[in-house]
Order: C-alpha cells, then structure tokens, then sequence
C-alpha cells in the first residue's frame, strides 16, 4: 500500500556538483498526481518526472524539460520510491537537489518522522466516487508484475546488463566488478520492503575512485563533494569504515530504485543488474515503462 506525506519536510545542504547551498521542500501532492519538481527560482516552474524528463549527466540522473534542469535527484527519488510514495512535490530554490550525507537515510529519518499515513482510505474513496460515477473501479496504484523473462543489454557494453525474472517481490540483486582495484566484486541481494529500504538500502553512501574524483574536479564538477558526503575509494582502501561489507553495492541498489521511481508503482520481479549505472539504470526504466503500458 502507497504511503501519502502528511505534511512538508525541508532540507538544506548544497548540490555535490554545484557546490551552491539549496533549499529542498518536498509538500504533499494530490493522490494520482505523481512527483513534480518545482524550480521556485525559476517562477515555479514544474517539471513532472516522466520517462521524457528523466535523463543522465555527469553520471548522475538529471531531469530537464527545455532549458529548466534538477540535477542529482536521485537519492531523494529513491527514498521517496523506498517509502513507497508515489505522490509529492518537491519545491527547490536552485538545479540541483542537495547531496546530504551521500546516502538517504537523513531524507528517510526525517520523511519518517513527519508521520507518513497510508493511501487505503483515499483509495478507497476514490474508488467509491469513480464507480459511482461511471459504475467501475479503478486502482491508483498499478503495480508491475513481471511474469517472463527479460533480458536487457546497455549498448555496446555488453558487461553491462540486466536480467528481469518473474518474482512474487521485488527483489533486486546487484553484482559489482572492480577487477582493477582492491575492492573486486560486491554482490548485493535483497527483497525491497518499506522495511529493508529504512533499515539498510538508505544507509548506504555515494563512493569515488580517487582518479575519477580528480579528473571531475578538472572538470569544474563535484564543488560539493567532501569525505562528510561521499566515500573514497583509495588505492588500497576506503577513506571510511563501511556501513556494510558490500555497501558500494548497495548504495547502486539505493540509485537503481531512485531511477525507476518514475513507475510511480511497486515492481513484482527480480532484476539481476550487472555493472550497470545511472545510464543503463535510464534503459531500464524506459523498458519497464513500456512493460507496464503494456
Ligand atoms: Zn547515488
């Protein structure tokens, strides 16, 4: 059962790109209204998240409707999906959504505390009124059930790759290679509740490579990033304790579920994803999006 935001939940910190301070405030929506971004910047210009709008930069997800972006939604998507909330608003004052901890256990302590109800008595009435109405029954929310096989591969990169499996749950099973580095592979395997997202998918942090973290800096990308909010992957070790033993893996499980919260739906399926990212994430919130159109 979805979940409704009872009341507005703010947010500070600055984007891990920009650099610049920014203002977050996600409001509750109408039940079917689905997420909306609004610049307030920008005289409220809003930006529904839809498969057109949802696009990938700078390795991170971006949504863009003609020149008006939010950069780096992806972790206040997934925790939003997480929580299994299907309808908010989230006003900002800048284009890029703050990176917080590099994780989103703060966006889920904080949504959680707010005191989430459930949509079932909405739901229910707006079943009533619509068979009232027109004599039939409609369901706000329309999971995605997948009941054969899928196999998705990401352009060239043929290492790069999801499999999508009938399942009674959603479970979403993450296999990372490194074969260059001393982290090797990471294998994250789990059943995604409301409960395993609070407990364990939120806690998990943004990771770096040290090498890749300085060619970005060239770039004039990451002004925000620190060690406060994302965890560097040394030579030979991590710049930090981490929270799991396979927390990288996890932490691309968190960004997964960010970039298929445009589903504005619960999955029934187990998607086996291999060394994939933001990009190859896209791919397959394109082919789910087409799933559930039918
Ligand atoms: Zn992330």
């Amino acid at each position: 059962m979805s979940q409704r935001l009872n009341q507005s939940v703010t947010f500070r910190g600055v984007g891990i790109h920009s650099g610049r301070p920014v203002t977050l405030t996600i409001h509750p929506s109408k039940l079917g209204s689905g997420i909306v971004f609004e610049r307030k910047d920008k005289s409220g210009y809003q930006i529904p998240l839809t498969i057109d709008t949802l696009h990938t930069a700078n390795r991170s997800t971006i949504i863009r409707k003609g020149d008006v972006i939010i950069q780096t939604p992806e972790h206040f998507l997934s925790a939003l999906y997480g929580l299994e909330i299907r309808d908010a608003r989230l006003e900002l004052d800048s284009d890029e959504c703050p990176i917080l901890n590099g994780s989103a256990d703060g966006i889920v302590h904080k949504l959680v505390a707010s005191n989430l109800g459930d949509t079932q008595v909405i739901n229910e009435l707006v079943h009533n009124s619509i068979s009232n109405q027109v004599g039939s029954t409609i369901d706000v929310e329309h999971s995605l059930t997948i009941d054969k096989s899928h196999y998705v591969t990401c352009g060239e990169d043929k290492e790069k790759s999801f499999l999508i499996l009938p399942s009674d749950v959603c479970r979403i099973t993450y296999i990372l290679e490194y074969s260059d580095s001393f982290v090797g592979n990471q294998i994250a395997d789990i059943v995604v509740t409301k409960n395993s997202y609070e407990n364990q998918i939120c806690m998990c942090r943004t990771y770096g490579f040290e090498h890749e973290i300085l060619a970005l800096i060239d770039r004039g990308l990451i002004k925000g990033a620190s060690l406060e909010n994302a965890i560097l992957v040394k030579e030979n070790s991590f710049s930090t304790d981490l929270k799991f033993p396979n927390e990288l893996a996890l932490h691309k499980i968190l960004d997964l579920l960010g970039d298929i919260a445009v589903l504005g739906a619960s999955v029934n399926g187990h998607i086996i994803a291999r060394k994939t990212g933001h990009l190859e994430n896209i791919i397959l919130a394109k082919y789910l999006v087409n799933l559930q159109k039918g």
